[in-house]
């Protein structure tokens, strides 16, 4: 922690020097893209940006320059959480912020509930948690969230809702499952001509039509459940929650432990993720049930539900979809601010490596925000946004757990204080 002390004192007495930093001494750096680690790297960063990433014989540092020693220590990129609620606690982003995850895009939120948010980081002149929106869900009549959707009740009103959205600032837009087929085609279309991504959580809406028709990308594993089934069970399921959106509670369960990864369904799906290659944001740990002896009430169907639910994202990947994290703020099984630790962790249960999975919460993630110029990887001309664990989260994914530093824009957070909020 010397290091960093001298350098926030450097910062105020010397604005304006080139903001250079070095790891250096058997440094393992996790670049994101997915390939092996480097076991002796060294990152090089200036102004907020890195410069040099490589092996440490190859990298000289430049004149000047401060080095951080950061010695039997793993260097990941920040963390990309694609589905944070904020709710009405900005607290939890700043909580996050200190568990690695340097980013997160709420998928369904009314831009004001940011303001809070977006006032403490100014106040404490910190450079993140970088805050990607979509605004509300849009929706049909009915929503499953009245507070947090916009209601569209033909597709000339989608239309003109995801315009407004887009105005003003969304960086993709979401749909939701109680709109109809040509309402979701008219914001995907909105999406395309903006260059945005459009995300969805479907369940009523056939992930095959709207994927084929243009879709970016897919919000929970459950959006999925009526495309795997026969189309009887299907529309039994899409009633039930067209009359209740509690229906989905249970429902969605019974609907993955009875759907076959092999039928015909299933393959007319595997067909369009191959053509599409969407991105598919799991969400793995909100729907996570488990018999652990404590949790009494997970009855076997939802036990055996999840267990398939793991089970496609492998087999979706497998496919063509481009799995992400998100870890959606309050799950079951982590703790405060710890949901995307559990996601990453469900992936690798699921069938990932732990690299897979370390590439879906940045590199991937950075692409499903069209941010693969800056965002995710630690290579040449990105921002340098990174994490330092003292463990080896490529040998046990849990080491994503050992946060030891947090980095924004150059800058290092003060994660001890962040980590009581
Ligand atoms: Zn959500």
């Amino acid at each position: 922690m010397d290091a960093w002390h001298r350098r926030r004192r450097e910062r105020t007495v010397d604005r304006g020097r080139a903001d250079c930093r070095d790891a250096r001494r058997r440094t393992r750096i996790i670049d994101g893209s997915g390939a092996a680690p480097i076991e002796n790297g060294r990152i090089v960063i200036e102004r907020g940006r890195i410069t040099r990433v490589g092996r440490a014989p190859e990298i000289s540092a430049p004149a000047g320059a401060e080095m951080v020693d950061l010695s039997g220590r793993t260097v990941i990129p920040g963390l990309i959480d694609l589905h944070f609620h904020i709710e009405n606690d900005p607290k939890l982003a700043l909580r996050q912020l200190s568990h690695g995850i340097t980013a997160f895009r709420d998928p369904g939120q009314w831009d004001e509930k940011f303001d809070e948010l977006r006032r403490m980081i100014a106040a404490d002149h910190i450079p993140g948690p970088r805050i990607f929106t979509t605004g509300p869900h849009i929706d049909g009549e009915n929503p499953a969230y009245p507070a947090d959707s916009i209601v569209a009740r033909d597709s000339e009103e989608a239309r003109r809702d995801a315009e407004m959205l887009v105005q003003r600032g969304a960086s993709a837009l979401k749909i939701y499952f109680r709109l109809p087929f040509a309402s979701a085609k008219a914001v995907i279309d909105v999406c395309e001509a903006h260059r945005i991504p459009c995300t969805a959580h479907l369940e009523l809406l056939d992930a095959r039509e709207l994927i084929a028709a243009g879709l970016h990308g897919i919000e929970h594993v459950t959006s999925f459940g009526i495309s795997l089934v026969p189309r009887i069970e299907a529309e039994a399921y899409r009633q039930a929650v067209l009359k209740s959106n509690d229906a989905r509670r249970d429902g969605r369960y019974r609907l993955f432990t009875r759907a076959n990864l092999d039928g015909p369904e299933a393959q007319a799906l595997y067909a369009v993720l191959r053509e599409r290659k969407p991105f598919l944001d799991p969400t793995l740990a909100v729907f996570e049930r488990r018999n652990d002896g404590k949790a009494s009430n997970v009855t076997p169907v939802l036990a055996s539900g999840f267990a398939k639910m793991k089970q496609f994202t492998r087999r979706a990947a497998q496919e063509g979809a481009r799995i992400v994290v998100g870890g959606h703020s309050v799950v079951p099984f982590a703790g405060r601010g710890q949901a995307p630790w559990r996601e990453l962790e469900l992936l690798v249960e699921s069938g990932f490596s732990p690299i897979e999975a370390i590439s879906a919460a940045t590199a991937t993630a950075a692409a499903f925000l069209y941010r693969s110029d800056e965002l995710g990887s630690l290579r040449a001309g990105f921002n340098a946004d990174l994490v330092v664990l003292r463990g080896q989260p490529d040998r046990d994914v849990s080491a994503i757990r050992t946060v030891e530093r947090v980095m924004v824009a150059g800058q290092w957070i003060d994660t001890a204080k962040y980590r009581e909020y």
